[in-house]
């Protein structure tokens, strides 16, 4: 029988990634975006496989979600181990797969993706317990809180950290006690089904943890085939068919989608931590990252210093195949990101920008492209405006930190932002005026390893959180359980509705609630 294999390909990248293309192909293929080999294959799963999956992964969630929290945490905390002990199979894997640099495969996919596990263990049995709510007023009642799994959580996720980030969602909507079912991107299947292989050798249950390979219409079938949570990472194009679909079928939830972080440069900032900040920032993972610097507001007192100093410390870089030595920049996972980021330069060039350093793509073998500052932008350029996803650093002067705050506002993307300043305070009271999901205060990027604080966006960078207390209960249906104190056989709240009752309520209202009334006494005095 002659297989139909669809070839996202190496450099010209025949798939293309788009859902249409999926369409009667049986395998993907997945390049080395590095050196363009071929690096193996992972089935496109239809409509038909998916649904399969999911009446797995119900009935493994019956047995699993009735497991107390602690148990969970264990069995997660065992995956945990199992990674950690298969780390180098993982991070080869990684740098192949993405032609990401060794050390961001280490630290920002398995070390964070570990350190999450670790801390969803320890909170979850917090997190997740039931307590008592005091009611305000219905005093005669008790109310109780719990945290419910909601049974099956597709996890659908991009290609950048093709590890950590379905690993982040996967880990906590386990410990919730829920199943999963992961679907990667078609550009990066391998290291979902490595993670799985782990899974699996660890001897955890195997229908609980599910990988369904494939290209679009594999995420729409995941989604048709009515999962009770769907966690999507992605573009915002996508998330718009996502949670429209979503909505359709009255899922719930959550849509991690693209940033357009700027980075805010103080009169006092210390510019040497700046400029470094803003050089990692903006090309680690080849700036393929959501949370990436991807506008920078410089002060007019501080600009020409971090510019040149910024330029200086690109020039520095060393880009390369990472898996044949240790370098800082590696490659463009995603083929098109090359074409979208030559298309930036060239707009804000014509307009009038100066290219400082890079802006081209590298001939050869793989997809690189060099990173690249550029300095004298503006908001007519879709540099400034457009997500980048690439290694592009584009620089705007600014009179007055007003100007700069108005400008990292003029943005439809909110998930993180940047405010650097000696002084602390004041970059905070700044940061509280910035809209996005996150600001990080002299410092980038980490809030993505953070696993204790809320992550997500606003605006057209998404809703609901990942990570926090806040996104572990996300995971979970709340269920509220009121318990009557005293025993009696009427209620005067239920029928029969007489004109003596109601006198006595309408005067009650007045008692409760009037200004001097006995509930704002009582909440007073609380
Ligand atoms: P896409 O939106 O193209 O794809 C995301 C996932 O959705 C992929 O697995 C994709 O499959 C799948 N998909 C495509 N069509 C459908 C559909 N109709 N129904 C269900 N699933 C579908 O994003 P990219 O992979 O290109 O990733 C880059 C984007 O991700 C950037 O915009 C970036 O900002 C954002 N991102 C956001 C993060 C956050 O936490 N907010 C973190 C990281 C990235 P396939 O690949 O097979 O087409």
């Amino acid at each position: 029988m002659g297989q139909v294999v669809m070839d996202r390909g190496a450099g010209g990248n025949a798939g293309g990634g788009t859902s249409a293309n999926g369409h009667g192909a049986t395998r993907i293929k997945s390049y080395a975006p590095a050196t363009g080999e071929l690096i193996g294959e992972a089935p496109n799963m239809s409509a038909e496989d998916v649904r399969r999956a999911m009446e797995r992964a119900r009935r493994a969630q019956e047995a699993w979600g009735a497991l107390p929290v602690e148990e969970r945490c264990e069995r997660v905390l065992r995956f945990r181990d199992a990674f950690v002990e298969r780390a180098d199979e993982l991070i080869d894997l990684l740098v192949r797969e993405c032609g990401k640099p060794r050390h961001e495969a280490l630290l920002h996919e398995v070390l964070v993706a570990a350190d999450l596990a670790t801390f969803f263990a320890k909170a979850a049995p917090r997190v997740l317990a039931p307590h008592e709510l005091k009611l305000h007023l219905l005093k005669h009642r008790r109310s109780f809180i719990h945290y419910k799994p909601r049974g099956v959580v597709a996890v659908i996720s991009p290609w950048n950290y093709p590890f950590q980030l379905p690993m982040r969602d996967a880990i906590s909507a386990l410990i919730a006690g829920n199943a999963v079912i992961i679907k990667p991107s078609e550009v990066t299947p391998l290291i979902a089904l490595k993670a799985k292989e782990i899974w699996d050798g660890a001897g955890l249950p195997e229908d609980l943890l599910q990988i369904c390979t494939g290209f679009g219409p594999t995420g729409a079938a995941l989604i048709d085939a009515h999962p009770d949570f769907v966690v999507f990472t992605g573009g915002t194009a996508t998330g718009r068919r996502v949670a429209a679909a979503c909505g359709e079928r009255l899922i719930p939830c959550v849509m991690e989608l693209g940033g357009k972080a700027p980075l805010i440069a103080c009169a006092d900032a210390d510019v040497e931590r700046t400029a470094r900040a803003v050089v990692f920032g903006g090309f680690s993972n080849a700036g393929q990252v959501c949370i990436s610097v991807e506008r920078v507001y410089a002060h007019r007192e501080v600009h020409d210093k971090l510019l040149e100093r910024v330029v200086e410390l690109t020039r520095e870089l060393r880009q390369g195949d990472p898996s044949k030595e240790f370098v800082d920049v590696g490659a463009i996972i995603f083929p098109q990101q090359i074409d979208i980021a030559e298309k930036h330069i060239a707009d804000a060039v014509g307009k009038g920008a100066e290219l400082r350093t890079g802006g081209k793509r590298k001939e050869g073998a793989g997809q690189f492209f060099e990173p690249t500052v550029l300095a004298g932008c503006n908001h007519q350029m879709t540099v400034m405006t457009d997500e980048i996803f690439g290694p592009i650093v584009p620089f705007m002067r600014v009179s007055t930190e007003e100007e700069a705050v108005r400008l990292a506002n003029d943005s439809q993307l909110g998930l993180n932002a940047y405010v650097f300043s000696a002084d602390r305070d004041h970059a905070r009271r700044l940061a509280e005026r910035v809209e996005a999901g996150s600001v990080l205060v002299n410092d980038v990027l980490s809030n993505g390893g953070t696993p204790d604080a809320p992550f997500g966006g606003i605006k057209l960078s998404g809703f609901g959180r990942a990570m926090g207390e806040e996104g572990l209960r996300d995971m979970c249906n709340v269920k509220h359980i009121s318990v009557d104190r005293i025993a009696s056989q009427k209620d005067p709240l239920w029928y029969p509705y007489t004109e003596g009752s109601y006198t006595w309520f309408r005067r009650g209202l007045r008692a409760l609630f009037s200004g001097g009334g006995i509930v704002q006494r009582i909440s007073e005095m609380l």
